[in-house]
């Protein structure tokens, strides 16, 4: 049980606990679900768990193909044992298809193939509603370094080609999606590692089968109905669905928090 342990940190989806040992923290998923900037919450009975198990999935993968993250195992339904890093305050958002916040900004109809995929950073600060920021405003007011900058950037484009391939290969186009970084320091080096979770809460996903139905939190923040559904049916097609049936078959067990 989470409660006996200290709370590092609450956010608006996860919570981070100390970890059994030093450098590692226990990340744990709510069903807590926000939009717009937390103006928009519920709670969706599954969520935890079903981003829990897809966030491993993929952290796995992107691990095995060199993407290097803060990913160590899974330790139950709702909790992830991770490494222990010190965040970089960005959002970091790759997107292939026009959708969303880029959409409105720049005019484009949602849908619309981008001419390539572009990366943008966002502040990370809720008080401020995450402005989009340039490299300009990174670098100067030192969130992160070039070098940092340059990893950043590497190790997203490789994210969305492993994503947009894993995907597409289940009938499923990865149209945007948003990840995080943070450095761990060996010696006087510090090194950049993907980390926070990458799930249907993160990443837009439609799909292909069937009209573009979306799978993922747009459901929730266009009131779309069928979120948990929609998640479900993510991992589903990424085959992990039968290791967690009671998430399918009536509910979470009760006792499990
Ligand atoms: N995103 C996210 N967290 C945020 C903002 C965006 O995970 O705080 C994801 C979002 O799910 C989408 C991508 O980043 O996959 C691009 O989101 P966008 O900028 O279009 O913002 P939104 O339309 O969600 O406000």
């Amino acid at each position: 049980m989470s409660s006996r342990r200290k709370k590092i940190y609450e956010g608006k989806a996860k919570i981070l606990f100390e970890g059994p040992e030093p450098g590692t923290l226990i990340q744990y998923f709510k069903d807590d679900t926000t939009a717009f900037n937390a103006t928009k919450k519920a709670v969706l009975e599954g969520k935890g768990v079903l981003n829990n198990r897809i966030s491993e999935y993929i952290m796995t993968r992107l691990n095995s193909i060199g993407v290097q993250n803060h990913f160590i195992r899974r330790l139950n339904l709702r909790e992830q044992l991770i490494k222990e890093v010190e965040i970089i305050p960005l959002e970091v958002v790759c997107r292939n298809i026009a959708a969303g916040s880029m959409a409105e900004r720049l005019g484009i109809p949602e849908g619309q193939a981008l001419p390539r995929s572009i990366i943008e950073f966002y502040f990370k600060d809720d008080k401020l509603n995450d402005p989009l920021v340039t490299e300009e405003h990174i670098t100067a007011f030192n969130w992160a370094s070039t070098q940092d900058i340059d990893d950043m950037l590497a190790m997203t484009l490789r994210v969305n080609d492993f994503l947009t391939g894993l995907f597409s290969g289940v009938g499923i186009t990865l149209v945007d999606f948003k990840v995080e970084f943070g450095r761990v320091w060996e010696n006087d080096f510090s090194k950049v590692l993907l980390a926070d979770e990458i799930s249907p809460d993160s990443c837009r996903l439609w799909d292909s089968t069937n009209n573009n139905e979306k799978l993922d939190k747009d459901r929730f923040r266009r009131d779309l109905g069928g979120v948990i559904e929609g998640y479900t049916e993510v991992a589903r097609r990424l085959g992990i669905m039968k290791e967690m049936p009671t998430v399918i078959q009536g509910g979470i067990p009760s006792g499990v928090h």
